[in-house]
């Protein structure tokens, strides 16, 4: 099941997707007040089947929201998850965490996070700030959507913690990552974290078999497999739910294979007009396009 959140003439909905025929099937939301997509998600795990509301809407007529708005905690992110990448980041002169190749692969998972104010939907610019436009960069990444809420998961259980999976660009602006040592306000800014387009339940995929791509224009500058993961989805799910609760409609953002802007030397970082394309098999696109906010 692909469930998608989404705007079609002024009206908030969620719904089912059926990429084949093009259409989404709006469904009975009950929130109260909860996040939509959360409650239905736990309507789900209690076995209840989606219940269709109105006609189907073509994909087109609508616009793709991020899926979940108000998870219970920040989105979660892994640091130096693919070893190409950990390399790439300690060489380039941005990681406070390791600037030599001995150090560059982390010996336990390293977990930050973005803010969920940073969430942007599938077809949303990317509005830099102008002081930070010079040095902006992608990571595309897979990312982990929680089903069933859990403390203490051992990792031999943690795929039963999942509900389903998303694809995410963890845009970072290099030069605030940099000045203040540390990772949450360079990643937080506002239409920072495109997610989507969807979420695919996870009976549909293979999550250790999956090719992640990001294209900038036309220019193909990442690809990897999850398979290459350091840290693999059961140890993330086990290292981070040791100190926190994880809870239905949590986030992890599994971390970027290499091949982002510092990774090149020079770098190639984002400039405006840019169209950023993050792929993921089995998933589908996130494509954004990069635009300086207006001063306010
Ligand atoms: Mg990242």
């Amino acid at each position: 099941m692909k469930l998608a959140r989404f705007l079609h003439d002024g009206v908030t909905h969620i719904g089912v997707v059926n990429e084949a025929d093009g259409v989404v099937q709006p469904i009975a939301a009950r929130s109260q007040g909860v996040d939509p997509m959360i409650a239905f998600i736990e309507r789900q795990i209690e076995g209840e089947e989606p219940r269709s509301n109105g006609v189907a809407l073509p994909l087109q007529e609508i616009r793709l929201l991020p899926p979940i708005t108000a998870p219970s905690k920040n989105i979660l992110c892994v640091g130096k998850n693919y070893r190409a990448h950990a390399f790439e980041f300690a060489g380039s002169g941005f990681d406070g965490s390791a600037s030599r190749d001995e150090d560059a692969v982390p010996d336990a998972p390293i977990i930050f996070s973005k803010a969920p104010c940073s969430m942007a939907g599938a077809h949303d610019d990317i509005l830099s700030p102008a002081t930070m436009i010079e040095s902006l960069d992608y990571e595309a990444e897979l990312g982990v959507v929680i089903g069933k809420g859990g403390r203490a998961i051992p990792g031999e259980k943690a795929y039963d913690h999942v509900w389903g999976y998303t694809a995410i660009n963890d845009v970072t602006a290099r030069v605030v990552q940099s000045r203040h040592k540390q990772w949450l306000l360079g990643k937080s800014v506002d239409t920072f974290c495109p997610i989507g387009p969807w979420i695919v339940s996870a009976d549909e995929l293979d999550p250790e078999a999956l090719e992640i791509s990001c294209w900038v224009n036309r220019e193909r500058r990442q690809h990897a497999s999850t398979k290459d993961l350091i840290f693999d989805i059961p140890s993330i799910i086990e290292v981070i739910s040791a100190s926190m609760t994880l809870q239905t409609g949590d986030i992890i953002a599994t971390g970027t294979p290499d091949g982002v802007g510092i990774g090149f030397d020079p770098p190639k970082f984002l400039r405006e007009g840019d169209v950023v394309r993050v792929e993921i098999t089995g998933i589908g696109a996130l494509e954004n396009r990069v635009l300086r906010m207006a001063p306010s």
